[in-house]
């Protein structure tokens, strides 16, 4: 795939909603800087709920010397606001943007407010606006994503971000490593070259993972499913079983040419950490 490229390892936080929690995040970042990671990222509520928060949280990291990634989601937003914010990082100092469509929450409409309808009109945004500035990270669906009509739309629609501009995708989480590498195979055919890097969520509450999972379309397997729900309250069996099933999985990709791995933290050091080390990818 992309042998020739270093691997790409990166760690994805959310803003902090409290001062409590802000102040545990600088101990988790500072646990995960350690390890010398790519870059981090940092979600965007869509509709510009998180606006101010994912720009404190992206302003602390760089205050650390932290290469990060502010995601952007445009949907609801009009071009002077993603403008306004796009100006914002560059005078940061910020390099990559990961840009996204985003969701606005139920109840705020029927998401085709604002200037932008998906993804690929946002990175021709930002390549209009600031050229080669930024490098532009979209996200990928190995499973497909939920409201795609089918799974060869939904490839049309991903090249059409990476002929917009994209230089490189992360994916949904997902735990089955044949649909990534199906996913790569059938990009490959379209003719995109652009590394994807495969998105690894660790598995520790399997209540709040079967919510996630539902509500975005990634696949929990059957077999995962029923030893999960088989633990119940036992959290400390859940999280032993996820870590085989993740470190598997981050093993398999890597094996099988992954450029690279994303972790979605959960703002969480520990499992992170610990598939990090017994992938042996110590800094
Ligand atoms: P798009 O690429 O625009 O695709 C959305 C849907 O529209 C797909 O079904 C696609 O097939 C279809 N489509 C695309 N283009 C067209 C077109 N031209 N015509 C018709 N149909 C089209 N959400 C947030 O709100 N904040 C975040 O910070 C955030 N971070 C994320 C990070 C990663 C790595 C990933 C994988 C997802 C993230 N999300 C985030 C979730 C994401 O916003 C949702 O999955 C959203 O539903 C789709 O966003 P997208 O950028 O993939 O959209």
């Amino acid at each position: 795939m992309t042998d020739h490229l270093p691997l790409s390892f990166s760690f994805e936080l959310f803003p902090p909603k409290t001062p409590e929690g802000s102040a545990k995040l600088k101990t988790v970042i500072a646990d995960l800087a350690a390890r010398e990671p790519e870059f981090f990222s940092v979600t965007y509520g869509a509709g510009g709920s998180t606006r101010e928060g994912t720009f404190e949280t992206v302003d602390w990291l760089r205050s650390q010397g932290i290469d990060t990634a502010p995601h952007l989601a445009c949907i609801g937003s009009n071009q002077d606001e993603v403008r306004a914010l796009l100006n914002r990082y560059r005078d940061q100092g910020i390099r990559r943007i990961v840009a996204l469509r985003g969701d606005l929450p139920s109840g705020t409409g029927t998401g085709t407010s604002g200037d932008f309808r998906y993804a690929n009109e946002l990175v021709e945004f930002i390549r209009a606006e600031h050229g080669a500035d930024f490098h532009i990270e979209v996200a990928a669906y190995p499973e497909y994503h939920p409201q795609a009509p089918s799974a060869m739309r939904d490839l049309e629609h991903f090249k059409r971000k990476v002929e917009a501009g994209a230089d490189s995708a992360i994916t949904q989480y997902f735990y089955n490593a044949d649909a990534y590498f199906a996913f790569v195979d059938s990009v490959r055919a379209l003719g995109i070259g652009i590394p994807i890097v495969p998105g690894i969520m660790p598995i520790t509450n399997y209540t709040q993972l079967a919510r996630f999972s539902d509500a975005c379309g990634a696949e929990i397997p059957r077999w995962a499913r029923r030893r999960l729900e088989g633990y119940g309250d036992d959290l400390e069996s859940i999280r032993a079983f996820g870590h085989e099933v993740g470190l598997r999985l981050c093993r398999n990709l890597l094996a099988g040419g992954a450029p690279g791995l994303h972790f979605y933290t959960m703002n969480q050091s520990g499992p992170t950490l610990r598939l990090w080390d017994d992938l042996g990818l110590t800094a």
